[in-house]
């Protein structure tokens, strides 16, 4: 007689372990690199605060909480049992145990109140180490943090809403801001008939006698509805402005938002994007009349930079992912990690994960020093060409990363899958694709100080490759008289003074055979286009060796 075996008892191995249990600090050379150039003196302090921050999100329990908080998506809740609208959106408990953490390590405003010497630097590095975890709780911690520097266009309010705002406590609930441990904070511009131009905004504030506003009208996608306060545009009798819109009123009544509906979106699940309606809604104004988009620039330009932060973590968190694979999986005889083929793949995803850090953490060195024209001329420029060219290689950097794992990276328990599908999300919002290479071509013809400050920052590398590609980009500007011939060269522009910005950043604090990589590939030209073309002759071991997870 023939013994029956149990098929699920057989353990033929190679099939490697989660990636659980490592520090995401600590164990990323690449942002310990970037803190060092960034931070100057503060750099081992920094790290220090950050190692409890690096373990949790390591942790198995934040893996779990990260995909259960996806699989279990918010769940919109339009009346009360008694049929009373409420207007409230209801979340797993790991949505709360993801942002709890999240605010709880200071990746809401507590930088813009903190007295550390390179808090935004900090808080970068934390970000990149904590939100691909679950990227989509960064959502609202995201514009929480950029709410604040908006809100200085008024002092009254700015003392009003920063404390709660710069909070480290999570208080999930909707009730007046006065009762609150901790505020979040979200934003309203993109109407059903446009979102690029905001110009086009329909919503209607009529002034109130006592200084206040009514707002009606609609927002097609306002992320994060339970949040405490909202940043929206309107249209005031002169023109088009910002305005402060509390969730709830003072007496502890809803004020007039309501939610339509939720979107059901590709991505970034496990966070509730709302239709909103505003019937007669409360609302501050915040800055002058008319003032609106010069308003709320501010928060968009510290979400731009969280944009690029943002898709620096999913590239970090897939590459680790592959590279932990590679390294326990075998093939025809010995581990991929070992394989030619695959160590060029990876050390080309190595290469690009850490240029997206180095430049996120550059960016976030300049919002340090707001008063230094130099550093607020680099950030002016680098925010939008580092979010149109760091968010665009996003997806395709996750789709090899995923790769690498074979048919497992197309599985959810992978967590590829999570991370693929959030990663084409931070080029469309805060200014698409476009919007951004416009916005780049924008400096380049009307504050010529930008211009002067990337040349800079690319040239302090000393290298002549890298002065040849700015002669290049600066030849290309000069020549640039058609507007529309301008528009149409806008990406080239945008993409290759990224480029450049980035192998400046490597040449002067990453490994040799980093930034030797990056020179030859993507300054040079000696690549083709797609991951794993890295050309002959680079120490490719040494990147990927570098890249570890596991250090
Ligand atoms: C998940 C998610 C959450 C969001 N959350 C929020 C939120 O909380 N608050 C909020 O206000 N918005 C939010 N948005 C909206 C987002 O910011 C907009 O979708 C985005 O700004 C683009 O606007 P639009 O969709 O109206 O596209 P459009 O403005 O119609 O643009 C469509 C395309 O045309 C391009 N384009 C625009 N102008 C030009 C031009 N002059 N030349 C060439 N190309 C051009 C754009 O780059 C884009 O690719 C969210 C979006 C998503 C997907």
């Amino acid at each position: 007689m023939t013994e029956r075996t149990d098929p699920f008892a057989r353990t033929p191995g190679n099939q490697p372990p989660p990636l659980v249990g490592h520090n995401t600090v600590e164990g990323d050379q690449a942002l310990l690199t970037a803190v060092r150039a960034q931070a100057g003196d503060a750099a081992e302090a920094v790290v220090d605060s950050l190692r409890e921050l690096g373990e949790c999100a390591g942790s198995p329990e934040a893996r779990e909480h990260g995909m259960l908080a996806n699989r279990h998506e918010p769940v919109f809740q339009p009346v009360d049992r008694f049929g009373t609208r409420i207007d409230e959106v209801e979340f797993h408990p790991s949505w709360h145990w993801m942002l709890e953490h999240g605010v709880g390590f200071g990746l809401t405003g507590a930088p813009w109140t903190s007295s550390d010497p390179v808090p935004h630097v900090r808080r970068a590095a934390a970000y990149i180490a904590w939100s691909a975890v679950e990227p989509g709780h960064g959502c609202p911690m995201t514009m929480t943090y950029a709410a604040v520097p908006a809100l200085r266009a008024d002092p009254t309010l700015t003392e009003q809403l920063t404390p709660g705002l710069a909070s480290t406590t999570y208080d999930f609930g909707l009730r007046p801001l006065a009762e609150k441990r901790g505020l979040l904070a979200g934003m309203g511009m993109t109407e059903k008939q446009g979102g690029s131009d905001v110009r086009t905004n329909l919503t209607v504030a009529v002034p109130s006698s006592d200084g206040s506003y009514r707002l009606s009208g609609h927002k097609w996608f306002t992320s994060a509805p339970m949040n405490d306060i909202f940043l929206v545009l309107a249209q005031a009798p002169d023109g088009l402005s910002c305005f402060v819109v509390p969730r709830v009123l003072p007496d502890g009544t809803r004020n007039g938002l309501r939610i339509v509906r939720l979107k059901d979106k590709l991505g970034n699940r496990s966070n509730a994007s709302s239709e909103l309606e505003f019937v007669d809604a409360h609302a501050l104004r915040l800055g002058e009349e008319g003032a609106g988009v010069r308003t709320i620039i501010e928060m968009v330009a510290a979400t731009r930079l969280d944009c690029v932060l943002g898709s620096a973590a999913l590239m970090r968190r897939s590459l680790a992912e592959a590279i932990w694979h590679a390294q326990h999986r075998s093939a025809f005889g010995g581990l991929l990690v070992d394989k030619p083929a695959m160590r060029n793949v990876l050390a080309d995803l190595a290469v690009e994960s850490e240029a997206a850090t180095a430049l996120g953490l550059r960016l976030a060195r300049a919002v340090e020093s707001p008063d230094d024209p130099a550093q607020r001329a680099l950030r002016r420029i680098g925010l939008p060409l580092a979010k149109f060219w760091v968010c665009k290689r996003t997806p395709f950097h996750v789709a090899e990363a995923l790769e690498v794992l074979g048919g497992n990276g197309y599985v959810e328990d992978s967590g590829l899958p999570l991370l693929f599908r959030e990663s084409p999300l931070n080029s469309v919002w805060e200014g698409s694709g476009n919007v951004n290479a416009l916005d780049v071509l924008r400096v380049l013809q009307k504050q010529p100080e930008g211009v002067e400050a990337w040349r800079d920052e690319v040239e302090a590398a000393g290298l002549p490759e890298l002065h040849d590609g700015v002669t290049e980009v600066l030849k290309t500007i000069a020549n640039l008289v058609d507007p529309s011939e301008a528009e149409y060269v806008a990406r080239w522009l945008a993409a290759r003074m990224a480029v450049l910005l980035q192998a400046s950043l490597l040449v002067r604090h990453s490994p040799g055979a980093v930034a030797d990589a990056f020179l030859a590939s993507r300054v040079l030209g000696r690549h083709a286009g797609v991951f794993g073309t890295l050309p002959a002759g680079l120490d490719t071991a040494a990147i990927v060796r570098r890249a570890s997870p596991a250090g």
